[in-house]
């Protein structure tokens, strides 16, 4: 195996030293949010009036935390903690659903976005030699950016081809060479699925690795997709709250993905009480920024599930790992009762071999009951008049789903491209549950 870093020292920081640096860190982010309207007020209450009053990493528990629905209401510039003139770049949330929220950047900011994210790329593996082509959308969504900059300070050749208009991603693709794609796991499966269409071979392109992230999926997903193209997938996390991508991505070893812990202090809680959760134990994922000028935050409620993986990793960063993210806490869905997420059923349908790129998830009323309906795609090969064959295999997905989330579901096998794609993030769950109240 071999092992390159982008930041050796950084990344390989014994434990004791890692927390040193976080404690000053934490201590100047404290003095720094205390700059902004939001953080004075908030922290004033309970007497926290410098980076002083933390004098140890425990002592962020004195600090309440921070949610989405905190940086709403700070919006637009409540959590600004730098003169305007500082500003070298904001992001905003799509704001589909309310009140957008944003973070601004400094130039300092920007670098070390920049720096972390290489240090994922490095950590994969990749290297100036390759040619990067960057299928997530470039814009107010930070996963196109924050990878592009990245790429370029490593000396990869970027192409921005952006998210959309896949005939053009796979010309780029051939003609270039592209070694290197990042895209989301359902643009990705998406563009396998058109690749005979546009009269391509998977032999056509020059497909190394892909770094999948932006929304939950499953090792069986990964493994599909490592087998469609002949290529690794890393998996790489992020979000905008926290930058973008760049707070954790996988290395080699694709086990778990290093957080970068000079960056963000890591909290797990419990979804519903705060409480800590024991290390190695799911939980929500809660993040402090340590070394943000423009926005500090902290202890802000990420929303996601997963561990955390302390144990020592075999590239020799010290960085603990956390788990594949198993979804949004608010994800969970109850149907009939029981309670079951999304990327369980995902897990199970990719382990499929007849399934194909595509697939959603729909809960409705039938009278006091839910039904839970779940629709994929499958090879065009199953299409073949043999009715029995397509009940068997409707048969064999149901019982497997069956042993995994309790309830049996409805099962529907559609044909290749008969569902809805997307280039950004997918919309998998469609609860149509009130709509029938
Ligand atoms: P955004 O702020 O729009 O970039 O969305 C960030 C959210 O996308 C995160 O909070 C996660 O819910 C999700 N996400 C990002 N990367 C991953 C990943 N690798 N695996 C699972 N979910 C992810
Ligand atoms: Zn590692």
């Amino acid at each position: 195996m071999e092992v390159q870093y982008w930041d050796r020292e950084r990344e390989t920081m014994d434990r004791e030293s890692l927390e040193k640096l976080q404690l000053e860190r934490l201590q100047a982010t404290v003095e720094q949010a205390l700059k902004t309207v939001f953080y004075k007020r908030r922290l004033g209450k309970i007497g926290i009036t410098s980076g002083r009053d933390i004098a140890s990493l425990q002592d962020i528990e004195k600090i309440p935390f921070t949610t989405k629905n905190d940086l709403r209401e700070a919006y637009p510039d409540k959590l600004l903690a730098v003169d305007r003139d500082e500003v070298v770049r904001l992001h905003t949330s799509s704001g589909t659903t309310g009140t957008p929220t944003v973070i601004y950047h400094t130039q300092h900011d920007l670098d070390s976005w920049t720096d972390l994210t290489a240090r994922g790329v490095t950590a994969t593996g990749a290297t100036r030699a390759d040619v990067f082509q960057n299928m997530m959308t470039y814009g107010l969504f930070t996963g196109g950016l924050g990878l592009h900059y990245a790429a370029e300070r490593i000396g990869m050749i970027v192409i921005p081809s952006s998210s959309g208009n896949t005939p053009r991603q796979m010309k780029l693709m051939r003609d270039f060479q592209t070694s290197v794609i990042h895209a989301t796991p359902s643009y990705i499966l998406h563009i396998h699925a058109k690749l005979a269409e546009e009269g391509y071979r998977v032999e056509d392109f020059n497909l190394k690795k892909a770094f999948i992230g932006a929304e939950a999926h499953s090792e069986n997903t990964r493994k599909k997709i490592e087998g469609l193209f002949g290529m690794e997938v890393y998996n790489s996390y992020g979000m905008s709250e926290m930058n973008g991508p760049g707070v954790a991505f996988e290395c080699v070893c694709k086990e778990d993905m290093h957080i970068w812990e000079d960056a963000y202090l890591v909290e797990m809680v419990r979804p519903k009480t705060a409480d800590r959760v024991p290390d190695g134990e799911e939980g929500e994922l809660v993040l402090t920024t340590l070394q943000r000028e423009a926005t500090p935050l902290l202890r802000y409620r990420s929303g996601d599930l997963t561990s955390l993986n302390a144990a020592p990793c075999a590239c020799g960063r010290s960085h603990r790992r956390i788990k594949r993210i198993r979804g949004r806490a608010d994800d969970m869905m109850i149907v009939n009762g029981v309670n079951m997420y999304p990327s369980t059923i995902e897990s199970v349908i990719m382990s499929v071999p007849e399934v194909g790129t595509n697939y959603q998830i729909c809960i409705e009323k039938q009278g006091s009951l839910d039904r839970l309906t779940v629709r994929t795609e499958i090879y065009s090969k199953m299409f073949t008049g043999d009715i029995k064959a397509l009940e068997g295999l409707k048969t064999r997905i149901r019982e497997k789903l069956k042993s995994a989330i309790i309830i049996s579901p409805v099962v529907e096998l559609h044909e290749p491209g008969a569902l809805p794609t997307y280039e950004g993030k997918a919309v998998r769950v469609f609860d149509l549950r009130d709509k029938n109240d």
